[in-house]
């Protein structure tokens, strides 16, 4: 629209100018016809809006720049007490108040990625712990509440077996995401993985694997990515030779409820940015990792870096140790300017989140994802305790992430 606004404000000036410079003309030309010399004031005006006209969108090419905000949530959980908590009547799931109150949060980016740690097999039976079977009714409330991309390489992509992984992938593609990590088959693994994203204007390549799937084999044809360097060497490739904006590694890694990465995190994440990722995301430690630019050499000499959540905890679950009761939505700006090939990271930083279990009077549970620093919602009657137990957590995320910007999201 502002480019079309400078055009006009051109264009309008182009008249006087060109008069005048027809005005210096020599005697010779007043031999000219009328119609001829209308030829030659229309067509040197034409150079000269021409002329004007390109530079002008060439300056508003070279000062444009467009911005993308993502948002990453950690491990999206389906613990038995969750499912029973979602039974609204025998056989019928309702997810949506779980995310009342944080969708106002994941509306304000532009794509909002998370790693679903369960399967959704359609029909029952459901299950928690150590199995993760969830109604598709957990899904529509994720994809109504923001949630533009799910990533489903964990150590519970195979609870419900190549089924499962199947079901899992129809039900999400069916509810309008997009979804990668785990394939029905190789010849869609081919078809769309590295997964594409357009958003925006901005083309990003997304790649997802797993450390393992809890020693429950992948059933053929059916396809789990593992963190295999050779395989995540040549998916890396491809995703370089697709020309994206930017290259984001969403991985499932690191060691159960350590509060910080460990060193095959730090060698992976150095390998993957090695390979031309530009962001690593991390999961599945269920507690918060560090916020950390990471740097490499390359062969060549010269350095790479990228910022690498290593672990955003939970988005959701019922886990009861400490630190498993909330996470971050890893927010990261990407800057774009036109004509440039790569876009790049601006401000990045993270929203606390917190897992809030309430109990009505009448015994009946409803879990809720809180923005952790945000005012406790007047409609929600949160006993003190609650409240006390979400500000240790959001005052022990402050002093973790100590350094990294916290956005008031
Ligand atoms: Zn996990």
């Amino acid at each position: 629209m502002f480019g079309h606004l400078t055009l006009k404000k051109a264009s309008i000036t182009l008249p006087e100018q060109s008069c005048a410079l027809l005005g210096n003309d020599s005697p010779q030309f007043v031999f000219l016809t009328t119609k001829t010399n209308r030829v030659l004031v229309m067509t040197t005006r034409l150079l000269l809006f021409l002329v004007l006209f390109s530079s002008s969108s060439l300056l508003r090419i070279q000062a444009q720049t467009d911005t993308l905000r993502l948002l990453f949530a950690g491990d999206i959980m389906g613990h038995a007490m969750q499912i029973k908590s979602a039974e609204v009547s025998p056989g019928v799931y309702d997810y949506r108040p779980c995310f009342r109150y944080i969708s106002p949060t994941l509306e304000k980016a532009d794509l909002v990625l998370g790693n679903l740690e369960l399967t959704l097999p359609g029909p029952p039976p459901y299950s928690g712990y150590p199995m993760f079977r969830s109604p598709d009714a957990l899904g529509a409330a994720l994809r109504e509440a923001g949630f533009d991309v799910l990533v489903t390489a964990n150590n519970h992509s195979n609870d419900a077996r190549g089924r499962g992984v199947v079901s899992t992938i129809e039900t999400l593609r069916r509810l309008g995401f997009q979804q990668t990590g785990t394939f029905k088959n190789q010849r869609e693994r081919d078809l769309f993985y590295p997964l594409m994203i357009y958003r925006n204007g901005f083309k990003l390549a997304l790649l997802n694997y797993t450390y393992g799937t809890n020693g429950i084999p992948t059933d053929p044809p059916t396809i789990v990515n593992m963190l295999d360097t050779a395989l995540m060497a040549a998916d890396l490739a491809e995703a370089r030779a697709r020309k994206p904006h930017f290259i984001i590694a969403f991985v499932h890694w690191g060691t159960e409820y350590q509060t910080e990465e460990n060193a095959s995190q730090r060698q992976l994440a150095h390998f993957l940015i090695r390979q031309g990722a530009d962001l690593i995301v991390g999961a599945h430690p269920h507690v918060v990792q560090p916020i950390k630019v990471e740097t490499v050499v390359l062969p060549d000499g010269s350095k790479r870096s990228a910022v690498v959540a290593y672990s955003l905890g939970n988005f959701i679950s019922n886990q009861q140790k400490i630190g498993t009761d909330g996470g971050i939505l890893f927010g990261v700006e990407l800057l774009h300017r036109e004509g440039v090939p790569r876009a790049e990271v601006g401000r990045y930083g993270y929203v606390p989140v917190w897992r809030y279990v309430h109990r009505n009077t009448q015994g009946k549970t409803t879990f809720f994802v809180l923005p952790a620093a945000k005012e406790v919602p007047s409609d929600l009657a949160m006993p003190q305790e609650a409240i006390d137990a979400m500000k240790r957590f959001l005052e022990r995320m402050r002093v973790h992430l100590q350094g990294v910007e916290e956005w008031n999201w």
